[in-house]
């Protein structure tokens, strides 16, 4: 039940096959040389809706903005404040609850511990406000924590191996190319100003070992552990 096709009428009637939305968080950030500044946005939609074509579930339309901190300064990025962040989730949670829904996925694209930081601390926030909810808070990211045997670069997780995967299944005429292996130098605990000196290309892992057939296995367990985390929340109820 994707929201941005429903009438009022359809929304409604779905209200009585399910009480549970999942909100696609993405960025308009950079993604290497290769991957559309959409990515994370296309990602986190795309799962959203697989999910929704096998259980009855709300797909609320995505957030296309998040707060992105080490490519801030890469061309294309355009992030929000993390105070921002917290707001609109805020927003979009309350108008939802008003319509009836009851369990929330806060379901990212883009994995940024302060972004991530943000979702939580909102969710936290609500979970105290609203008595009636259930909210879970995840990154595609999150998804592949046990990536093992699917995932071969080490530390992989920016516009690399999976990232580059799951675009060359989902959307192959937005692949560029493949960018070169990259690791961001960035002189931690210090802050810089111009990250970008520490991180040239944009790229976080290695986009050469990235393939279709992969980008095909990642999707369907992310669909899967989705589905099932979906199943606990709604019948995790407290109090
Ligand atoms: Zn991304």
């Amino acid at each position: 039940m994707i929201m941005e096709k429903m009438t009022m009428t359809e929304f409604e009637k779905g209200l009585g096959k399910t009480r549970t939305v999942i909100i696609p968080v993405g960025t308009v950030e950079e993604h290497g040389p290769h991957l559309p500044l959409s990515t994370d946005t296309i990602q986190a939609m795309e799962l959203a809706k697989r999910v929704s074509q096998r259980m009855n579930v709300f797909i609320a339309p995505p957030l296309h903005y998040g707060f992105c901190r080490s490519t801030r300064c890469h061309p294309g990025t355009i992030g929000i404040s993390a105070g921002a962040l917290r707001l609109i989730i805020r927003d979009i949670v309350r108008s939802l609850h008003l319509h009836g829904l009851r369990s929330f996925v806060i379901l990212s694209g883009h994995a940024g511990s302060i972004h991530m930081a943000a979702l939580n601390e909102v969710g936290e926030e609500l979970l105290e406000e609203i008595p009636e909810i259930s909210i879970a808070v995840l990154s595609e990211m999150d998804l592949f924590l046990d990536k093992g045997v699917l995932v071969e670069t080490e530390g992989d997780s920016h516009a690399g191996e999976v990232e580059t995967s799951m675009m060359l299944y989902i959307r192959p005429e937005l692949v560029k190319g493949r960018a070169s292996k990259e690791y961001p130098t960035l002189p931690k605990p210090i802050l810089v100003r111009d990250k970008r000196k520490y991180w040239p290309g944009g790229v976080w892992g290695d986009p050469s070992k990235a393939s279709r057939d992969k980008g095909e296995k990642m999707i369907h367990l992310a669909v899967d552990k989705v589905i099932d985390l979906i199943e606990k929340l709604e019948s995790h109820r407290e109090g």
